[in-house]
């Protein structure tokens, strides 16, 4: 392996360690549920789920969760739903999603 090789991989394991360089713009993903498996997309700041508490709420677990995770990556207003219901009930940061 060259050297240039060698640097470009210890780059990518520093860029590993600051996930707030990436900024998710989309994504669709499967989230498995404990009773079932939902489908859910981001697309610029929205957020999508098929689940019935997203449909009620504009906002749901599985999208929460999402946020948890992938937090230093998305744009501040995917951080949240821009919806009060849910994310007004339980505090993003704190909160267990059960
Ligand atoms: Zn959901």
């Amino acid at each position: 392996m060259n050297s240039g090789l060698i640097g470009k991989i210890e780059k990518a394991h520093r860029y590993a360690q600051e996930p707030e360089r990436i900024r998710i713009n989309a994504i669709t993903a499967s989230f498995n549920g404990d009773n079932s498996s939902y489908n859910l997309s981001l697309e610029g700041d929205t957020w999508a789920c098929n689940c019935h508490t997203h449909e009620t709420f504009g906002d749901c677990q599985h999208v929460m969760a999402m946020q948890q995770l992938l937090r230093p990556m998305l744009s501040e207003d995917a951080q949240s739903s821009g919806q009060p219901g849910l994310a007004g009930a339980m505090d993003g940061t704190s909160a267990t999603p059960r």
